[in-house]
Protein backbone atom coordinates (compact mmCIF):
# COMPACT_ATOMS: atom_id res chain seq x y z
CA UNK A 1 0.00 0.00 0.00
CA UNK A 2 1.22 3.68 -1.15
CA UNK A 3 -1.01 5.57 0.96
CA UNK A 4 -0.96 9.63 1.81
CA UNK A 5 -2.50 10.72 5.23
CA UNK A 6 -3.33 14.43 5.00
CA UNK A 7 -4.80 17.18 6.93
CA UNK A 8 -4.26 20.30 9.22
CA UNK A 9 -1.61 19.78 11.97
CA UNK A 10 -3.41 17.89 15.24
CA UNK A 11 -5.49 15.93 13.74
CA UNK A 12 -4.08 12.95 14.57
CA UNK A 13 -3.07 11.78 11.39
CA UNK A 14 0.88 11.25 12.52
CA UNK A 15 -0.52 8.88 15.82
CA UNK A 16 -2.60 6.88 13.27
CA UNK A 17 0.11 6.55 10.98
CA UNK A 18 2.01 5.16 13.60
CA UNK A 19 -0.49 2.36 13.86
CA UNK A 20 -1.36 1.07 10.35
CA UNK A 21 2.79 1.63 9.68
CA UNK A 22 3.25 -1.16 12.37
CA UNK A 23 -0.12 -3.41 11.63
CA UNK A 24 0.67 -3.71 7.73
CA UNK A 25 4.92 -3.53 8.66
CA UNK A 26 5.20 -0.72 5.97
CA UNK A 27 7.21 2.46 7.22
CA UNK A 28 5.76 5.57 8.16
CA UNK A 29 7.53 8.44 6.74
CA UNK A 30 7.19 11.82 8.79
CA UNK A 31 8.62 15.13 7.19
CA UNK A 32 8.09 16.72 10.42
CA UNK A 33 10.00 13.89 12.26
CA UNK A 34 12.99 13.85 9.98
CA UNK A 35 12.80 17.93 9.97
CA UNK A 36 12.94 18.00 14.11
CA UNK A 37 15.93 15.52 13.67
CA UNK A 38 18.02 17.52 11.53
CA UNK A 39 17.05 20.38 13.72
CA UNK A 40 18.48 18.37 17.20
CA UNK A 41 21.54 17.16 15.38
CA UNK A 42 22.41 20.46 14.11
CA UNK A 43 22.99 19.29 10.33
CA UNK A 44 22.97 21.55 7.06
CA UNK A 45 19.79 20.48 6.47
CA UNK A 46 18.74 21.35 10.39
CA UNK A 47 19.96 24.68 10.02
CA UNK A 48 18.00 25.54 7.12
CA UNK A 49 14.79 23.94 8.44
CA UNK A 50 14.87 25.74 12.11
CA UNK A 51 14.21 29.50 11.34
CA UNK A 52 10.82 28.01 9.22
CA UNK A 53 9.74 25.62 11.11
CA UNK A 54 10.15 28.00 14.64
CA UNK A 55 7.85 30.02 12.58
CA UNK A 56 5.07 28.01 11.27
CA UNK A 57 6.20 28.55 7.87
CA UNK A 58 6.43 25.63 5.62
CA UNK A 59 10.98 24.49 4.97
CA UNK A 60 11.27 24.93 0.51
CA UNK A 61 9.35 22.45 -1.31
CA UNK A 62 12.95 21.49 -2.90
CA UNK A 63 14.28 20.78 0.61
CA UNK A 64 11.33 18.43 1.66
CA UNK A 65 11.53 16.62 -1.48
CA UNK A 66 14.96 15.77 -1.47
CA UNK A 67 14.05 14.21 1.98
CA UNK A 68 11.20 11.96 0.12
CA UNK A 69 13.33 11.32 -2.87
CA UNK A 70 15.79 9.55 -0.81
CA UNK A 71 12.99 8.19 1.77
CA UNK A 72 12.04 6.72 -1.22
CA UNK A 73 14.97 4.97 -2.55
CA UNK A 74 15.23 3.07 0.66
CA UNK A 75 14.71 -0.89 0.02
CA UNK A 76 12.20 -0.75 3.33
CA UNK A 77 9.85 1.02 0.83
CA UNK A 78 9.30 -0.92 -2.01
CA UNK A 79 6.88 -2.81 -0.83
CA UNK A 80 4.93 0.24 0.80
CA UNK A 81 4.95 3.63 2.79
CA UNK A 82 2.69 5.58 4.35
CA UNK A 83 3.46 9.74 4.03
CA UNK A 84 2.87 11.51 7.26
CA UNK A 85 2.65 15.42 6.41
CA UNK A 86 4.09 14.95 3.01
CA UNK A 87 2.68 16.22 0.67
CA UNK A 88 1.77 19.97 1.88
CA UNK A 89 1.82 21.92 -1.57
CA UNK A 90 0.53 21.24 -5.22
CA UNK A 91 4.34 21.40 -6.33
CA UNK A 92 5.26 18.64 -3.51
CA UNK A 93 1.96 16.53 -4.72
CA UNK A 94 3.18 16.57 -8.33
CA UNK A 95 7.22 16.12 -7.62
CA UNK A 96 5.81 13.05 -5.21
CA UNK A 97 3.26 11.72 -8.51
CA UNK A 98 6.56 11.97 -10.95
CA UNK A 99 8.58 10.45 -8.24
CA UNK A 100 6.44 7.43 -8.49
CA UNK A 101 6.07 7.31 -12.22
CA UNK A 102 9.55 6.99 -12.77
CA UNK A 103 9.69 3.78 -10.82
CA UNK A 104 5.90 2.64 -12.26
CA UNK A 105 4.52 2.91 -8.86
CA UNK A 106 1.22 5.59 -8.01
CA UNK A 107 -0.55 6.31 -5.19
CA UNK A 108 -3.28 4.05 -3.64
CA UNK A 109 -5.41 6.15 -1.60
CA UNK A 110 -5.47 9.89 0.29
CA UNK A 111 -6.68 9.84 3.59
CA UNK A 112 -8.28 13.50 4.54
CA UNK A 113 -8.77 13.93 8.29
CA UNK A 114 -11.39 16.04 8.94
CA UNK A 115 -11.58 17.49 12.63
CA UNK A 116 -13.20 20.81 14.01
CA UNK A 117 -11.10 23.62 14.47
CA UNK A 118 -11.50 24.26 18.16
CA UNK A 119 -10.73 21.01 18.81
CA UNK A 120 -7.44 20.95 16.68
CA UNK A 121 -6.67 23.70 19.26
CA UNK A 122 -6.70 21.68 22.00
CA UNK A 123 -4.81 18.56 20.52
CA UNK A 124 -2.01 20.73 19.96
CA UNK A 125 -2.28 22.80 23.28
CA UNK A 126 -1.98 20.11 25.05
CA UNK A 127 0.40 17.30 22.65
CA UNK A 128 3.56 16.26 24.64
CA UNK A 129 5.74 14.48 22.58
CA UNK A 130 9.49 12.68 23.18
CA UNK A 131 12.63 13.74 21.87
CA UNK A 132 14.24 10.73 21.74
CA UNK A 133 11.65 8.24 20.62
CA UNK A 134 9.54 10.51 18.87
CA UNK A 135 5.63 8.58 20.58
CA UNK A 136 3.34 11.56 21.30
CA UNK A 137 1.04 12.04 24.01
CA UNK A 138 -1.84 14.08 25.27
CA UNK A 139 -1.86 15.61 28.57
CA UNK A 140 -5.67 14.83 29.28
CA UNK A 141 -6.75 11.96 26.36
CA UNK A 142 -3.80 9.99 25.92
CA UNK A 143 -1.37 11.11 29.29
CA UNK A 144 1.79 8.94 29.93
CA UNK A 145 1.45 6.38 32.99
CA UNK A 146 4.42 8.64 34.75
CA UNK A 147 3.78 12.61 34.27
CA UNK A 148 6.48 13.96 32.17
CA UNK A 149 8.10 10.89 31.19
CA UNK A 150 7.99 8.32 27.75
CA UNK A 151 5.93 5.09 28.65
CA UNK A 152 8.80 3.33 25.98
CA UNK A 153 11.97 4.80 26.44
CA UNK A 154 11.76 7.06 29.79
CA UNK A 155 12.88 9.97 28.41
CA UNK A 156 11.22 13.65 29.76
CA UNK A 157 8.35 14.52 27.42
CA UNK A 158 8.56 17.52 25.96
CA UNK A 159 6.21 20.71 24.26
CA UNK A 160 7.09 20.85 20.78
CA UNK A 161 8.07 24.72 20.29
CA UNK A 162 5.86 24.83 17.36
CA UNK A 163 2.39 23.79 19.61
CA UNK A 164 2.79 26.99 21.32
CA UNK A 165 -0.41 29.00 20.94
CA UNK A 166 1.14 32.00 18.46
CA UNK A 167 2.59 29.40 16.10
CA UNK A 168 -0.35 27.03 16.13
CA UNK A 169 -2.43 30.10 14.75
CA UNK A 170 0.35 30.53 11.99
CA UNK A 171 0.36 26.74 10.65
CA UNK A 172 -3.07 26.41 10.77
CA UNK A 173 -3.13 29.70 8.47
CA UNK A 174 -0.17 28.35 5.98
CA UNK A 175 -2.52 24.82 6.03
CA UNK A 176 -5.10 26.58 4.50
CA UNK A 177 -3.56 28.69 2.18
CA UNK A 178 -1.10 25.63 0.87
CA UNK A 179 -1.97 22.50 1.97
CA UNK A 180 -5.82 22.43 1.94
CA UNK A 181 -6.25 22.61 -1.94
CA UNK A 182 -4.24 19.41 -2.03
CA UNK A 183 -7.82 18.11 -1.20
CA UNK A 184 -9.53 18.63 -4.65
CA UNK A 185 -6.67 17.55 -6.18
CA UNK A 186 -6.76 14.16 -4.92
CA UNK A 187 -10.38 14.10 -5.17
CA UNK A 188 -10.28 15.26 -8.69
CA UNK A 189 -7.95 12.24 -9.26
CA UNK A 190 -10.21 10.00 -7.29
CA UNK A 191 -7.70 8.56 -4.90
CA UNK A 192 -9.48 10.92 -1.91
CA UNK A 193 -11.37 8.71 0.94
CA UNK A 194 -12.29 11.39 3.66
CA UNK A 195 -12.19 10.64 7.20
CA UNK A 196 -14.06 12.19 9.97
CA UNK A 197 -10.96 12.33 12.71
CA UNK A 198 -13.02 13.43 15.85
CA UNK A 199 -13.31 11.26 18.63
CA UNK A 200 -11.14 8.65 20.67
CA UNK A 201 -7.91 7.68 19.01
CA UNK A 202 -9.21 3.76 18.51
CA UNK A 203 -12.34 4.92 17.15
CA UNK A 204 -10.45 6.99 14.38
CA UNK A 205 -8.80 3.68 13.71
CA UNK A 206 -11.42 1.60 13.20
CA UNK A 207 -12.74 3.96 10.83
CA UNK A 208 -9.61 4.22 9.11
CA UNK A 209 -8.99 0.13 8.82
CA UNK A 210 -13.11 0.52 7.21
CA UNK A 211 -11.47 2.28 4.73
CA UNK A 212 -8.13 1.17 4.11
CA UNK A 213 -8.06 -1.15 0.21
CA UNK A 214 -8.94 -5.05 1.35
CA UNK A 215 -6.03 -7.15 1.15
CA UNK A 216 -3.70 -4.00 1.05
CA UNK A 217 -3.78 -3.64 -2.42
CA UNK A 218 -6.23 -0.82 -4.11
P1 LIG B 1 4.64 18.37 11.27
O1 LIG B 1 5.31 17.59 12.33
O2 LIG B 1 4.21 17.53 10.11
O3 LIG B 1 3.52 19.25 11.79
O4 LIG B 1 5.75 19.38 10.67
C1 LIG B 1 6.39 20.35 11.49
C2 LIG B 1 6.98 21.44 10.62
O5 LIG B 1 7.95 20.88 9.74
C3 LIG B 1 5.99 22.16 9.72
O6 LIG B 1 5.30 23.21 10.38
C4 LIG B 1 6.91 22.68 8.61
O7 LIG B 1 7.66 23.81 9.05
C5 LIG B 1 7.89 21.51 8.46
N1 LIG B 1 7.40 20.53 7.46
C6 LIG B 1 7.05 19.23 7.69
N2 LIG B 1 6.66 18.62 6.57
C7 LIG B 1 6.75 19.56 5.59
C8 LIG B 1 6.46 19.56 4.19
N3 LIG B 1 5.99 18.47 3.56
N4 LIG B 1 6.69 20.71 3.50
C9 LIG B 1 7.18 21.81 4.09
N5 LIG B 1 7.47 21.88 5.40
C10 LIG B 1 7.25 20.77 6.15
Amino acid sequence: MRLVFLGAPGVGKGTQAERVAAQFHHPKISTGDILREAVRNKTALGLEAKACMDQGQLVPDAVVIGIIREKLAEPACARGFLLDGFPRTVAQAEALTGLLESTGQRLDRVFNFAVPRAEVVRRLSGRRSCPKCQAVYHVDSAPPQRTGLCDRCGADLMQRSDDLKETVEARLAVYEEQTAPLIAYYRQRGILSELDGSGPIEEVHRRLLGLLPKHGVA
